[in-house]
């Protein structure tokens, strides 16, 4: 589009560049400067080009680019960036290099505009433009209801229906066992399989099958329609974190990453047969996490990160379960207020931290020791071991007995 931007006094120019972060409007220069070009490409997921064409009939000294990432934020944050610029071709050009910043979720909008300054010292700005981080190297189709968005490729409609529907089951159910809601919409992209999500990342650890961006209110998962019944699992646990950011976010304190994480495999419904041996054996060897420690980023080593998953999941599940839905809810609503974690607990439950620990430990002793009754159907096995072992150990009595007779 074209466009003319007449002359005006030198007072609006500094006014312009004061409230540079506000929604710009073209402004003035002392010459006349003419936009022939404003556009921004997305290659998906590396770069964002921006680019910029003009005409000037004085010399221009200096070309930036303004930006705004629409996404969740106290701040409103505005990022400025010098672009190259060639006076013989009178284009001017920034690149956003996804790899220095880690890329966008797909569908992020950016927002931009440019600030030209020429020699004597005249500025304008440009429009505000929009671009979208769109992937657009798949054919998305999209299903929505209420606060939910998603989108596939991959896949038939009744499998899309499917995921949106337990999406929102398990939404439901979250809301009526915590009072945790979406406030604001989801997006949800379903990447075909897990390679697919890989290559839609810049930087994700090989195992992640599903993530969770929640300050732009988006989940990107791979899942093979095949797959579908992990596929759920997997989605609900991440858009369970979203509904946690919306209901805690605030500028002052994040929340235990237990509690984070508890109720994103809460929210997955009961707890894995393989979770629970981990619960199981941390009983039985005495070797639970304690609940202080589950506060901070969990352990790298694989075998004690899937005992935290657990334990988180057995925490929300205790207070739940023990001390009822309202007091989650009021729980959630003290954190989005930026408690400190002893003050929270006092405030709802009349215990600290510590209380905590020791009221979920002797609850999940008895929910998950050797003896409880859900665990009777191990005692057989037990059983099992003790009496093969006696016998091993009476055969070899009774051959070293044999030995000594010869
Ligand atoms: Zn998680």
């Amino acid at each position: 589009m074209k466009a003319r931007v007449k002359r005006l006094a030198a007072f609006f120019a500094v006014l312009a560049l004061m409230f540079a972060a506000a929604p710009p409007l073209q402004s003035s220069a002392q010459t006349e400067i003419t936009i022939l070009k404003n556009h921004a490409v997305v290659d998906y997921p590396h770069v964002v080009t921006f680019s910029l064409e003009l005409e000037s009939l004085e010399k221009i000294t200096d070309i930036r680019l303004s930006y705004q990432v629409e996404r969740d934020s106290f701040a409103d944050v505005v990022c400025e960036a010098v672009a190259d610029y060639s006076s013989k071709t009178g284009s001017a050009q920034w690149i956003w290099d996804m790899y220095t910043t880690g890329n966008l979720p797909p569908g992020t909008a950016i927002k931009y505009w440019w600030q030209v300054t020429t020699q004597n010292g005249g500025t304008i700005l440009t429009e505000t433009r929009m671009v979208t981080f769109a992937d657009e190297r798949y054919q998305w189709q999209s299903i929505s209801e209420g606060n939910l968005s998603l989108f596939w490729y991959r896949g038939d409609g009744s499998f899309a229906s499917e995921l949106l529907g337990s999406a929102k089951a398990a939404l439901t159910q979250l809301e009526t066992d915590t009072g945790a809601h979406l406030t604001r919409p989801v997006d949800i992209f379903i990447y075909g399989s897990s390679a697919d999500l890989q290559g839609a990342m810049l930087y994700v650890q090989e195992w992640a099958g599903g993530l969770a961006f929640t300050g732009y209110g988006v989940v990107a998962i791979g899942i093979a329609p095949s797959d579908v019944e992990w596929g759920k699992r997997a989605m609900v646990h991440e858009l369970a974190h979203l509904v946690t950011h919306q209901m805690t976010n605030n500028p002052y304190n994040s929340i235990p990453v237990w509690l984070n994480e508890g109720i994103s495999m809460y929210a997955e419904g009961n707890l894995e047969e393989y979770s629970e041996s981990y619960l199981r054996r941390a009983v039985l060897y005495d070797e639970l996490i304690s609940v202080q420690s589950l506060a901070s980023p969990f352990s790298a080593d694989a075998e004690k990160t899937y005992l935290s998953y657990a334990q988180s999941y057995s925490l929300v599940d205790y207070l739940v379960s023990a001390h009822g839905s309202l007091r989650m809810a009021d729980l959630l609503q003290v954190f989005s207020q930026g408690a400190d974690y002893d003050e929270a607990f006092l405030e709802v439950y009349g215990f600290n931290i510590d209380g905590l620990d020791d009221a979920w430990q002797a609850w999940a002793k008895e929910k998950y020791g050797v003896y409880s009754p859900q665990t009777m159907g191990f005692i057989p096995l037990y059983l099992g071991f003790l009496v093969s072992g006696l016998i091993v150990i009476a055969a070899v009595f009774v051959i070293q007995k044999k030995r000594q007779m010869v």
